[in-house]
């Protein structure tokens, strides 16, 4: 035992006087430049903070960035305007086609038995109403034995508005009934929703329809419009997703207007709505990731990215989905160009098109970039709403603790605080744009944030607005994300890509399969 001891401690004195020859010096000199620029990070990301102004230049001038619309291409001109601005390399990529479509107005009225203007609008890609407003009465999809009896049923559509969602029992959120109710009332509400919802599902599934057929059955009836609420569970939330119709619109209005006409239908009073909903086809037009770089000077074929999506759900401004992960990404490349201008390895940044279709513009980016990818010391993505940043795992690579540990321990405290870490964690197959490298065996992580309420109240809703942003969190963000770019890109090290073995799933008995590259859609929102 105690030679051994003897034999270690004599090749440690041996390594160190070693060390100390050559380059103790040097490990000291990098240690105190890496928190000198760390210091300077944090006190460009507080004090000349450039959060707000991009927040409003994209999400209040440009608006939301649905995929094919000419925001999203208004969106990735002013990104590499920006970056020019900054002295950074910056360009459109193209990476394929989508149906381009342009969201003008939407208004809604009730306009018999009383009148009144309706909260709602047209959803993604609807037929528009040929530049007049549209008045008919409404009729709700009613419950009816089977698709024999619903066919019989469709003729009465013709000329009406048709009202397919259920009708919520309560426009107040659960929290609100866990505060205020008697256990014994909020146990009966709950019981009588999962009952409705349970016979409103039966019905459309009786219609021999699905919730994408069935609006193209009712505009092949001759229905002039149709009419849903897709409730994200909140005050004054609704998910507002895409159109099936070919022919005329889809229009989602509020819980409580929904409520209202829904009632006045039911009770015979043969309300009448107003819709025009104004739109644009544009035909076939092409979609771009924005790409921005700083090119490293030792390492140049080796990358740190920083990646966000930049497209979004348009039914408000896509504040928390997906513009403050682009924002943070904007601001820290900024930060580094003005602090850090010669890397060591090629600093990038992905700002991609068409994540919320299913990663198109991450996936075709792995797929056109395999040298990128090869060279990937780093990925880092954000995209959960606004939160300041506070789990981070290591995507099944086996000695991301290592690497990431490394880089974590030297983010100031305030910052690394919120984080908790998991590794080797498990390989992403989804849910955003790090996912796309992942399976491509690259290192690429998730900066998992807080919610914030997002699923409900941000997350492709009517309310994904400027005023949820949390700035002092995205200065929380921008300071983590600076300062792992920097540390990854300086590190003397390559990362290791060894995957873990991952655990058998319980539901099937198989071992775990890393998730499988997939192809990106490169011509969308066709049939
Ligand atoms: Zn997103």
């Amino acid at each position: 035992m105690r030679k051994i001891k003897q034999v270690l401690i004599a090749r440690y004195l041996g390594v160190f006087m070693g060390l100390v020859s050559c380059s103790l010096a040097g490990i000291l000199n990098a240690q105190n430049n890496d928190s000198l620029i760390i210091q300077r990070i944090v006190a460009e990301a507080n004090q000349n903070s450039q959060l707000t102004t991009l927040a409003h230049e994209l999400l209040d001038v440009i608006g939301p960035r649905l995929v094919g619309s000419p925001k999203m291409q208004q969106a990735n001109n002013w990104a590499v305007a920006k970056y020019k601005g900054w002295g950074i390399d910056s360009r459109n990529e193209k990476w394929g086609e989508w149906r381009g479509w342009d969201r003008g107005i939407s208004h809604i009225d009730l306009v018999y038995p009383r009148v009144k203007s309706l909260e709602g609008m047209q959803l993604a890609w609807s037929p528009s109403t040929n530049g007049k407003a549209v008045t008919a009465e409404t009729i709700i999809v009613p419950d009816l034995a089977d698709s024999v009896a619903f066919d019989k049923w469709l003729p009465a559509v013709k000329g009406k508005f048709v009202l397919i969602s259920m009708n919520q029992p309560t426009g107040r959120p659960d929290y609100n009934w866990t505060e205020f109710a008697t256990k014994e009332s909020f146990d009966k509400m709950k019981q009588q929703r999962a009952a409705q919802t349970e016979a409103w599902r039966k019905r459309i599934a009786k219609t021999g329809y699905t919730a994408r057929t069935l609006p193209l059955a009712l505009e092949k009836a001759g229905a002039l419009g149709i009419v849903m609420s897709n409730w994200s569970q909140g005050f004054g939330v609704n998910k507002i997703f895409s159109a099936y119709t070919k022919k005329v619109p889809t229009i989602d209005i509020s819980l409580e207007d929904y409520g209202l006409v829904y009632r006045l239908t039911e009770n015979s009073q043969k309300p009448k709505m107003s819709i025009r909903a104004e739109s644009k086809e544009m035909g076939m037009v092409p979609t771009f990731n924005t790409i921005a770089e700083i090119k490293g000077t030792e390492k140049p074929d080796e990358y740190v990215m920083l990646s966000a999506h930049f497209d979004s759900w348009d039914g408000a401004s896509g504040a928390t989905d997906n513009g403050t992960g682009t924002f943070t990404m904007m601001e820290a490349m900024r930060i580094l160009k003005k602090l850090y201008p010669n890397p060591k390895r090629t600093i990038l940044v992905g700002h991609w098109g068409s994540e919320e279709q299913g990663l198109n513009g991450s996936r075709a980016f792995v797929e056109d970039h395999p040298e990128i990818v090869k060279g990937l010391q780093a990925l880092f993505n954000q995209d959960n709403g606004t939160g300041r940043v506070s789990s981070i795992s290591g995507q099944g690579f086996l000695n991301s603790y290592s690497y990431i540990g490394k880089w974590l321990s030297k983010v100031p405290d305030s910052v690394r605080s919120h984080i908790t870490t998991s590794f080797p964690g498990s390989p992403g197959a989804g849910g955003s744009d790090f996912a796309s490298f992942v399976a491509a065996g690259a290192p690429a992580f998730s900066l998992s944030s807080l919610s914030w309420s997002y699923g409900n109240y941000t997350w492709h809703t009517n309310r994904d607005t400027y005023d949820k942003i949390v700035f002092d969190d995205l200065r929380n963000n921008v300071i983590l994300t600076a300062v792992l770019a920097y540390l990854a890109s300086e590190d003397p090290t390559t990362t290791s890509r060894e995957r873990s073995i991952l655990p058998v799933n319980p539901r099937t008995g198989e071992p775990g399969q890393w998730p499988e590259v997939r192809k990106a859609t490169r011509k969308g929102g066709v049939d």
